[in-house]
């Protein structure tokens, strides 16, 4: 069934803007004294929420240290990360798992602590991500990866949008699960 055209434009618009109270309160993997004081972006209405599936942020002040938030199942959920800083392996092309952008050295591995009794046991899960966790706009062509950064797709727009998110659900399960 094809959908209204102005409905399909409501569903790629992933993301309503959001508030730093909002944001503190949707951390998963943090103590609630880790989520009043992490660094919240500061320029929040100048965000591209139209074009945005997660916001997702690094601390300026702590270069290994990154955050996202997203809505699944129209529940905000926020992950506190630690990120590699630098090291031999970063000029190394590698692929974004979630929008599967291809970057030379702008790709992380990004590790979240697990929420809950198995992160305070030290569980924790990686993924490879963005570096500047930009995967909205790398999948809408409104951030340039490079030669060959994104793959030649004939599967739409939405359908990528559909698939990074999914991607992302799917790490957020691992964090929460
Ligand atoms: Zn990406």
């Amino acid at each position: 069934m094809r959908l209204p055209k102005s409905i399909r434009q409501i569903s790629l618009a992933r993301m309503k803007p959001l508030t730093e109270a909002e944001i503190r309160a949707a951390f998963v993997n943090c103590s609630k004294g880790e989520a009043k004081r992490l660094s919240v972006p500061r320029d929040l209405a100048d965000r591209p929420w139209d074009d945005l599936d997660y916001l997702g942020w690094r601390d300026p002040q702590a270069p290994d240290r990154a955050y996202l938030a997203v809505e699944l199942d129209g529940r905000l959920k926020a992950l506190a990360l630690r990120t590699s800083a630098g090291g031999p392996g970063q000029a190394r092309r590698s692929m974004c798992r979630l929008c599967l952008t291809t970057h030379s050295g702008g790709v992380s591995l990004m590790v979240a602590r697990k929420a809950g009794r198995a992160g305070q046991q030290g569980n924790s899960v990686g993924a490879y991500i963005c570096s500047d966790l930009a995967c909205s706009l790398y999948v809408r062509g409104k951030r340039d990866a490079g030669v060959g950064g994104r793959l030649h797709e004939t599967i739409t727009l939405e359908e990528r949008i559909e698939r990074t998110v999914a991607h992302l659900a799917a790490f957020v399960a691992k964090v929460t699960g």
